[in-house]
């Protein structure tokens, strides 16, 4: 496939974010056992990552998702969020890991991990596809990261700059002149 003109250099190919995908999915398996597990996605980054991840997982799944607010257009935190669509079910004595497209400030995560333990879920894990080194701006315990990233404003494999690019099978960053604020 030949890279998008916006796209300045991939930083994760597709194979790597393929085979990545399938480790998480071993040891999610290897840990969960016959344990159904819901896997709860937080919307919309992380839906093309929990489709290819659920398919890696060997225990029994459930899917839900979340919506929440973060970052409009802008390449920056607000550290606002707020939830657009809540789940559709309960989580109360249930095995939930949830499931985020990226770690940056943590600032999201940890909302939605209060709201969320609140709840009373049996138990409450994540896993992050990728997580920006040195930018977490609050302690997130995150169980399974598919791959440690620079500090950089990434799209593709579900992350987006204003909607686009989340199509894109490989993980890459946009050439400087796309950006708009
Ligand atoms: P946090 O609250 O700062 O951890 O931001 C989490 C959310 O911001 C992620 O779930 C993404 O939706 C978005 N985000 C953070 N960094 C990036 C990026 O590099 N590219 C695209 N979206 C990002």
């Amino acid at each position: 496939m030949q890279l998008h003109p916006d796209i300045s250099h991939v930083i994760l190919t597709e194979d790597e974010v393929r085979n990545r995908v399938a480790e998480l999915g071993a040891a999610i398996s290897r840990d969960y056992g016959d344990e159904p597990v819901l896997l709860i996605a937080v919307l919309r980054g992380a839906a093309i990552f929990v489709a290819d991840l659920s398919r890696t997982i060997s225990s029994p799944v459930e899917l839900d998702f979340m919506a929440v607010s973060s970052y409009g257009s802008s390449t920056k935190s607000s550290g606002v969020v707020r939830i657009l669509k809540d789940l559709d079910e309960t989580i109360e004595g249930r095995n939930v890991l949830v499931c985020e497209d990226i770690l940056d400030t943590g600032l999201t995560l940890k909302y939605l991990l209060k709201n969320l333990a609140s709840r009373k879920p049996r138990s409450l894990e994540v896993v992050a596809l990728l997580s920006k080194e040195g930018k977490q701006r609050v302690p997130i315990s995150c169980k399974y990261v598919g791959f440690d990233v620079p500090d950089e404003f990434v799209v593709g494999y579900g992350l987006d700059y204003a909607e686009r690019y989340r199509n894109l099978p490989y993980v890459g960053v946009l050439k400087p002149e796309i950006y708009t604020d």
